[in-house]
């Protein structure tokens, strides 16, 4: 058992050892692929970090080295493809990829011969150096200005100067991004297609020692102090760019590269890499911006909600356009037909009084011969008093028998002033009103003047009221007249009768009071009482048709209802109720 054991464990340990002689040998072939940012083309940028790529190549023989150059977007595609360890870019890119890729800074560029590491980036806007219209970045506003990216750092740097100074560069001014390399944006303030440019710090001045720009062609606008930079600059400055790395970069290679960046020696150019700088400057440029990490608070701006949703917003706008078009008709349309209603019932109502005053007029036409007949009496009996007076007082002083005809004289003038009350009363036009009303009297003063009438055709009307009724709510000219109506319809009833009778009955209960008048005349045929309430349905050779009809919407008016009907021994019952004004309390 123990020999076999123990070749067991050397065969482990062999296998071991040809294992990591087989990652070591992996090690050394991996190669390091580093990304950098080329704001003014790819030569440029192998030329700028020419001297950190030999010195990488140097400290980290073990390593190919593999370098891409490109846009900010095309090297943040490169790190979401796996295809970069390290990137070498801006600060505000740096920021970007920190967010989304866990970025971290392992060194951060710093010129021996130039400022501190914290301050050695800004922007530079220049005009054309005869433009004298533009001096400060305020002048900025309504003009031409060309930059190379929105994602350019420097665009980033002057974009929060000209926000403190109140100016939108998106919307204040006649913005053209065209692009990298800077050149571009020399290229288009040059020919004049804009008239200031925005490019990063110490741009125009390599240019100038490239002799790609005339010294006195053009001038930065706004100049501020730039410490040590030692280049013109419109915007305060950031710290240098970083040496980054992304999250799939090993720590082990992370490690070697940091270490090999920070024991590089300065060269002709004198720049080195240090400790990694404090990015909050530009983390602050971004707060300040809503840009980056901090563009979902810029969305929640109205505006831009509304811009980002304008589809939905001019739907939405649109359907409130209409609603608010389709709701001031309706409301227009409703006032419409609520004046037309208004006056319709206005005009029924003013109709409806000529018809009331019209069915009054005739009822008093017929009862008018009988009345002037009935005011007679009282007249001829005044004549015959006011004679016995003038024999009296001719025959000598009997002061008591003239007292006595005097009185008797004026009672029969208040009879004949009561009858012609009444007439005149019943008679007016008048607009309907109802009042609490004493319905007691109201029935008295219907009989009493229609007695006359009746007297005059031999006819007995039965009056049975008592003396006291609970009040109605009515009209009280308006009841009159469907009592008269209904007294008048019996008396031309029984008028070819041999034994006329006609009774007149009210009664109360506790909700309402009932009013019937029954007479002994022929009754109503089936054919006549199927159109009894239709207007100027008549049977009279001079009737008119309205009374019943009238009385009927009189009565409804007054929250009651009349009826029709055949009398138990013959003849016809017309009656109808009225609610009374409250239900009487039960104790
Ligand atoms: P008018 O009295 O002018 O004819 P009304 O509307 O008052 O109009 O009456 C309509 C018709 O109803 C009368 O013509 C008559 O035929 C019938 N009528 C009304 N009251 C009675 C009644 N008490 N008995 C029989 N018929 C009646």
């Amino acid at each position: 058992m123990a020999p076999c054991f123990s070749f067991v464990r050397r065969f482990v340990f062999v296998a071991v050892c040809l294992g990591a002689a087989a990652v070591s040998a992996e090690d050394r072939t991996t190669p390091i692929r580093i990304g950098v940012l080329a704001y003014r083309g790819s030569d440029e940028a192998h030329r700028d970090w020419r001297p950190t790529l030999e010195h990488l190549e140097r400290a980290l023989p073990q390593n190919k080295f593999h370098v891409e150059t490109g846009s900010a977007a095309f090297l943040t595609a490169a790190v979401a493809a796996h295809r970069l360890d390290f990137i070498i870019t801006n600060p505000g890119h740096f920021l970007d990829l920190k967010i989304d890729y866990s970025a971290r800074a392992l060194a951060t560029e710093q010129d021996l011969a130039g400022p501190l590491p914290s301050e050695s980036i800004g922007a530079a806007v220049f005009v054309k150096a005869p433009q004298a219209g533009i001096q400060g970045l305020a002048d900025l506003r309504n003009t031409t200005v060309v930059a190379t990216s929105p994602d350019a750092f420097g665009f980033r740097a002057v974009w929060r100067e000209l926000q403190e100074r109140g100016i939108d560069p998106f919307k204040n001014l006649s913005l053209t991004f065209v692009g990298f390399p800077v050149d571009e944006v020399i290229k288009a303030v040059r020919s004049g297609r804009a008239e200031a440019g925005i490019i990063r710090s110490c741009a125009l001045e390599t240019m100038i020692a490239e002799s790609a720009v005339v010294r006195d062609e053009f001038r930065v606008v706004g100049r501020r102090q730039a410490g040590a930079l030692g280049c013109e600059v419109s915007t305060r400055l950031y710290p240098g760019w970083p040496f980054v790395k992304v999250a799939q970069t090993s720590p082990a290679m992370a490690s070697d590269v940091a270490k090999a960046l920070l024991a590089m020696q300065p060269g002709a150019d004198e720049k080195i890499w240090t400790q990694p700088d404090d990015y909050s400057s530009v983390q602050e440029l971004d707060r300040v911006l809503k840009i980056g990490p901090y563009a979902p608070f810029r969305r929640l701006g109205l505006l831009d909600l509304l811009w980002e949703n304008r589809l939905w917003a001019a739907l939405a706008a649109t359907a409130a356009a209409w609603w608010f078009v389709h709701a001031a008709r309706v409301s227009y349309l409703v006032k419409k037909r609520t004046r037309e209603l208004q006056k319709a019932h206005e005009a029924a109502r003013i109709r409806g009084e000529q018809m009331e005053h019209t069915v009054r007029l005739s009822l008093m036409g017929e009862m008018a011969s009988s009345l002037a007949h009935e005011i007679n009496q009282p007249l001829a009996a005044i004549l015959t008093y006011a004679r016995g007076c003038e024999r009296r007082i001719d025959g000598g002083a009997d002061v008591e028998g003239v007292r006595e005809a005097i009185g008797r004289i004026a009672t029969q003038a208040e009879r004949a002033g009561d009858i012609v009350r009444r007439m005149r009363d019943f008679s007016r036009k008048h607009a309907s009103q109802q009042v609490p009303v004493d319905v007691s009297k109201v029935f008295r003063d219907a009989v009493a003047l229609f007695e006359p009438t009746a007297k005059a055709a031999g006819i007995d009307v039965v009056a049975d009221i008592p003396a006291h009724l609970p009040f109605v709510r009515a009209d009280r000219l308006q009841l009159e007249e469907v009592v008269l109506n209904l007294l008048q319809n019996a008396l031309d009833a029984v008028a070819a009768q041999g034994d006329r009778k006609i009774r007149l009955r009210v009664v109360a209960d506790e909700m309402t009071i009932r009013i019937s008048v029954t007479d002994n005349g022929p009754g109503l045929k089936p054919e006549v009482k199927e159109h009894l309430f239709e207007p100027f349905f008549t049977t009279k050779p001079n009737g008119l048709g309205l009374g019943l009809s009238l009385s009927q919407t009189i009565v409804e008016a007054h929250g009651g209802r009349l009826s029709a009907d055949s009398g138990s021994q013959g003849g016809a019952v017309f009656g109808f109720y009225l609610p009374l004004i409250e239900k009487p309390v039960h104790v």
